[in-house]
Order: structure tokens, then C-alpha cells, then sequence
């Protein structure tokens, strides 16, 4: 056995322990080896976007699709769903740099940047006529924030015409997400789902593959129509990571509902919040000072650099991986995940450790 590691790591992260049975089975199954146009991988992949519809709570005529990346994600909508411009709505690097991947294709597309410490003003909004496509980046990934229910349900009803489009990456699989409340969705699976990175999971409304098919949009591998139409029978436009939608599939298989992952984590959310708030004084404080905005996934805390230098070692030397912060906060956060992958006992030791060090 190895010694301790522990890794809250927001991405890539820890995955579950099963994966390493899994592999093996793959392995031995011969899965790894298998035609993409074959019925295995063909049942393999049917299977799997069923699992994930009853696991995940997805609607029964959304559209499930593999691609491989949250990045890729943000080509596909903008090459096939977007004809004119894109309006983004972001409080943190993610969603800016969707912003910016989406500039480079169609350079119309603009944004406005919200307070981290806010929610979304959706009443005051001022979004162009022509815009296509609404984007928002439901966990925020690089800041701990997210944006709620509520705030993306205003959303569709005050702007009925535009799609919108959720980056769900460091949530789906771990919050409950109402599908029903957005057109678009999609998670790359090395969060939330604990596997290892190199394929995402999108996932369409029926009016989103509508406004695909008037589009009509076929210049890529990617195009959405050319991945629909293939997906029609539950295949993809290319050799996909197959050993990935295998261990997805398994994965899947053993988790219990989107429900109660949801209210476990959300419970361990809270007690991890209340105790950065309340047990650690060390010149560590929580980032997010608005518990409404505060994401349920990624904890934020915030210090000095140096001083976070030196959690960070300290932690590494007890066999605890820290998150580096990310884009802005790069220096000045250490990110904790709370993802389903990772187990109430190993939350008992980083506890212990900050109880030891830094109360
Ligand atoms: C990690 C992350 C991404 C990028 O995911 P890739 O799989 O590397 O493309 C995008 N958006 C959010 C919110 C993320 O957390």
C-alpha cells in the first residue's frame, strides 16, 4: 500500500477507488481493443447514456453526447449553435476564458462580469437582440462560487428566445442540476464524477438540437448535427475514449442517485464551511463571504501568499494535496474539492490537520 495520500485537488482529482478494478476488468473484458462501430462499444455507450439519464436525473428527450474535454464543449456551441454572438455572464477565469474561446470563432459574442460576492442581477440584464446563446458557468470552478436554481430558472424565463448554455463541470454529478431549467449542459468527468480526464459529457435540450438541425452547421468532426446524427445510434464522429465511457459506465453502475450524493454533499459542504468560519483563525479566511453564492463543491480559502505557501508544504508533507488557486486567485487561495469521489474520513484527517496547525 501506498502511504497516506489525500487529494482534494478540484481537478483532476481523486478518483474512485473502484477505477482501479475497473481498469483491470476492462482489461480483461478486452474492451480496450474494440471497434467504435462495433455492437459492444455500440451497447457499451447506450448503456452508458441511460445510466446517466437515471443517475443524474437528466430528462428522458434530452440528448446525451461525448466529447472529450469542457474546452471542447465550448467549440462545439459556438461553431454549431451560435450564428451571430454569444452573451456570457461570468464572475471567475472559467467562464472568461469560455468568453474568450467563443470570441476567437465569433467575435461578436461579449459578456459582463459579475461580483464574486453577488448573484446574478438577472432583472436588470441587458442582453442584444441576435444573441443566440446565453452562457453561465453554474460552479465557478476557480473562485468556489455558484450560481443557484432559482437565479438560472429567471434566466430562461426572462430571455426565452436565446439558448442557455450551462458549464456544469465542477457540479454535475455532484449537485442535483435541474436540467429542465437550461438547454445545454456539460461536464468534463475528472471533477465531480472521479475518473480520470480525457472525455466530457454534453447534454442538449430537444429545442437545442431543433436550433442544430436549422443551423445545419457540418464543418467539423464536431459539428452537433454530424455528432447527433451519429449518436442516433449511439456512436460518435471519431474513435472516442472508449476505455473512459467503460469506466463512466461502471462507475455510474455503483453510485447511488443524483439525490442523495446531492444531500450528502451538500451536508459535508456545510460542515466544512462552518469549520473554516468557525475553528480556524490562523489568517485563513473563507473567500466567499455571501453564503448564498458559495459553491457546494469547490471551498475557496483565502491568506496570505507566503502564508499559503507554506500550508500547502506543510499539508504535502503530511500527504495532503491542497488545490493550487486558479486564474486571479492563483496566489492568494488554496482550493479544497468536495466531490463524491472523496470519502467523509479522508474530510476527518484534513480536519485534523488544520485543527493541529492553523486553529
Ligand atoms: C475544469 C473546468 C473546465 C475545463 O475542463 P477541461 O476538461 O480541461 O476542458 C471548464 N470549466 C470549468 C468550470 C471547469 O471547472
Amino acid at each position: 500500500m501506498p502511504e497516506l495520500t489525500l487529494n482534494f485537488y478540484p481537478g483532476p482529482s481523486k478518483v474512485y477507488d473502484q477505477v482501479k478494478d475497473y481498469l483491470a476488468l476492462a482489461y480483461d473484458e478486452g474492451i480496450l481493443g474494440i471497434q467504435h462501430r462495433s455492437d459492444k462499444f455500440v451497447e457499451i455507450s447506450k448503456n452508458t447514456v441511460a445510466l446517466l439519464k437515471k443517475k443524474l436525473n437528466i430528462p428522458q428527450d434530452y440528448y446525451v453526447f461525448f466529447t472529450s474535454s469542457a474546452t471542447e464543449c465550448w467549440e462545439i456551441l459556438t461553431q454549431s449553435l451560435v450564428k451571430q454572438k454569444s452573451f456570457h455572464i461570468y464572475n471567475g477565469t472559467f467562464g472568461q476564458k469560455w468568453l474568450e474561446y467563443a470570441r476567437k470563432i465569433r467575435p461578436e459574442s461579449s459578456g459582463v462580469a459579475f461580483d464574486l460576492q453577488a448573484e446574478i442581477n438577472v432583472a436588470d440584464l441587458q442582453v442584444a437582440s441576435g444573441t443566440d446563446l446565453i452562457c453561465i458557468t453554474q460552479n465557478e470552478t476557480s473562485n468556489g462560487t455558484q450560481i443557484k436554481e432559482n437565479t438560472i430558472l429567471n434566466l430562461f424565463n426572462r430571455f426565452p428566445d436565446p439558448l442557455i448554455a450551462v458549464d456544469a463541470t465542477s457540479s454535475m454529478a455532484g449537485i442535483n442540476l435541474k436540467y429542465i431549467k437550461a438547454d445545454i449542459w456539460y461536464a468534463s468527468v475528472q471533477k465531480c464524477f472521479g475518473l480520470p480526464a480525457g472525455l466530457a459529457v454534453l447534454v442538449c435540450s430537444p429545442r437545442t438540437i431543433f436550433r442544430a438541425k436549422q443551423i445545419n452547421e457540418r464543418r467539423y468532426y464536431n459539428s452537433l448535427v454530424l455528432m447527433y446524427e451519429k449518436m442516433l445510434n449511439f456512436q460518435t464522429t471519431h474513435t472516442p475514449n472508449v476505455l473512459n465511457i467503460f469506466l463512466l459506465n461502471k462507475v455510474l453502475e455503483q453510485r447511488p442517485l443524483i439525490k442523495q450524493i446531492d444531500k450528502d454533499l451538500t451536508q459535508r459542504a456545510q460542515q466544512l464551511y462552518d469549520f473554516f468560519q468557525e475553528q480556524i483563525t490562523a489568517n485563513l479566511s473563507l473567500l466567499v463571504e455571501n453564503p448564498d453564492v458559495r459553491s457546494y463543491t469547490v471551498l475557496s480559502i483565502k491568506g496570505d501568499p507566503k502564508m499559503l505557501e507554506e500550508v500547502k508544504k506543510n499539508a504535502a508533507r503530511q500527504g495532503i494535496t491542497l488545490g493550487n488557486g486558479y486564474g486571479a486567485w492563483a496566489k492568494n487561495t488554496f482550493r479544497i474539492a468536495n466531490f463524491p469521489a472523496i470519502v467523509d474520513e479522508e474530510y476527518d484527517v484534513l480536519r485534523d490537520f488544520f485543527l493541529k496547525f492553523y486553529a
